[in-house]
């Protein structure tokens, strides 16, 4: 007679034992398991995952061509900061950074540096208007303890997150109901000699606008003239940078203004790279505090860093080269007039079925569609976030607008590459079934609305 396997042998025979035992979540495993089990076990685990796809909420990139995968997956191995044994990453890096700069129309040869997403950029861009700051605070033999950053309340949470771990006092002027962006007259009162910059934004993640940065540049050219105070502005482009060059060439928002000193993109949102790549590019070489390259002698070669990171993958920047010479400025501009189009096709979708108000679609935007509820419903927009996603998995966010224009509900989807027009047809049927749906049961159910997502997403 055969011997009968183990209970372990048997698993190992005809299948794998976390079929029918939890995983691992708590303590560092005592044995490990084979290669196909343990991707096994990841994989099932990732068959409930949110899916990217139905994804209406982020801003980065969730497709990208199978040939920059596969440049991708090739260089996973390689960590972009040893630029002593990888100094072609290196040099790459340096060709997307001057491509960046020709397209925000630097005025002559600058610097820049990659980073792992806007937030890094806007960290070590604002560090160095902090360091420029103090410099020439200095010079005057004049106090540096109270720095302060003006900015409005529909920026991102990283600036505010900047103020707190590097020291300077936020100055945040508030939204208003029906006013979702800044301009000059906001700015002009909260400016003074301890303003280490302004921060205004291309493609506000709340509804997809930009502040008045003309207007806010003009403001600061007639302070650096009458006040003798030099207030750089800084643009947060991490989302509007890769739209606004394509899709609205003739707006200035970049280097062609004087004051603006830097700027950050993010590469993996209208970049069209996967996510962890940003950038930061400066006007000028000299707008980059020296103080903050740190200079070092690294495995035998002089090296200089301006990094909040250190060790990170070389793939994404070589990914980010690979979008810029296989699309060039036709390509990007074709991909951004795609996603217009059928962002526009969607917001007419909405607005003929009457239920809908387009939050400001005849303004300069990102390609998405910002809507809330026309008046007099008996449901909300956080519920239709929800039915939408219980019925038919699109995850398209609810959410309420910053300070002092908290009572504005808001809904918004992105429109990126993947959403074809038969897609949008799709959703457009999807969101009115789900209004008539909530029209009938009036509102989702007090549990279910406790499971909405109110993140605006990024
Ligand atoms: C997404 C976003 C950021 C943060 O960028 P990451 O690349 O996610 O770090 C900052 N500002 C704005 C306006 C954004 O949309």
């Amino acid at each position: 007679m055969t011997k009968q396997p183990s209970a372990d042998e048997a698993a190992m025979l005809y299948g794998n034992r976390f079929l029918t035992e939890d995983a691992p979540d708590r303590d560092f495993p005592a044995t490990g398991m084979s290669a196909l089990d343990a991707m096994r076990l990841v994989d099932e685990e990732l068959a409930v995952e949110g899916d990217p796809n139905r994804n209406l909420a982020t801003f980065v990139t969730t497709w990208m061509e199978p040939e920059a995968q596969r440049l991708i997956s090739e260089n996973l191995y390689r960590n972009f900061i040893d630029h002593a044994e990888y100094p072609i990453s290196a040099e790459i890096e340096q060709r997307c950074i001057r491509m960046l700069a020709d397209l925000f129309h630097a005025p002559g040869e600058t610097t820049g540096a990659r980073t792992q997403g806007s937030s890094e950029a806007i960290m070590l861009g604002a560090l160095s208007l902090k360091w420029k700051w103090k410099q020439r605070r200095e010079a005057q033999s004049k106090p540096v303890e109270k720095p302060n950053l003006v900015f409005g309340g529909d920026v991102h949470v990283v600036w505010e997150k900047f103020c707190r771990y590097f020291d300077v006092e936020p100055r945040i002027v508030p939204l208003q109901e029906g006013k979702y962006v800044i301009g000059p007259n906001d700015v002009e009162p909260l400016v003074d000699e301890n303003t280490i910059g302004v921060a205004a934004v291309l493609g506000t993640t709340f509804t997809g606008h930009a502040d008045d940065i003309v207007g806010i540049n003009d403001l600061l050219l007639s302070i650096k003239k009458e006040r003798e105070l030099d207030v750089p502005l800084h643009v947060d482009g991490a989302s509007g940078g890769f739209v606004w060059p394509f899709l609205y060439p003739d707006s200035e928002w970049d280097f062609r203004l004087e004051q603006v000193r830097s700027i950050n993109v993010s590469g993996h949102k209208f970049g069209l790279v996967y996510p962890g790549v940003g950038w930061l590019v400066f006007r000028e070489t000299a707008d980059l505090a020296d103080d903050l390259v740190f200079y070092e002698n690294y495995l035998g070669k002089k090296d200089a860093t301006f990094t909040l990171n250190f060790s990170t993958g070389a793939s994404m920047v070589l990914a980010q080269y690979y979008n810029f010479v296989r699309y060039g400025r036709q390509g990007y501009a074709y991909v951004m007039e795609a996603m217009q189009k059928n962002a526009r096709a969607l917001a007419e979708r909405l607005e003929e079925c009457g239920d809908f108000e387009l939050i400001g679609a005849d303004k300069e935007q990102l390609p998405l569609v910002a809507f809330k509820l026309v008046e007099g419903k008996n449901y909300d927009e956080f519920d239709l976030s929800w039915q939408l996603s219980a019925e038919r998995g699109w995850m398209l966010p609810a959410y309420t607008l910053p300070p002092n224009a908290e009572k504005e509900k808001v809904l918004r989807a992105l429109v990126k590459e993947t959403l074809s027009r038969e897609q949008v047809d799709r959703l457009a049927g999807d969101i009115a079934t789900a209004c008539s749906t909530l029209e009938k049961k009036g509102g989702a159910h007090p549990a279910e609305r406790k499971r909405v997502k109110t993140g605006t997403g990024y």
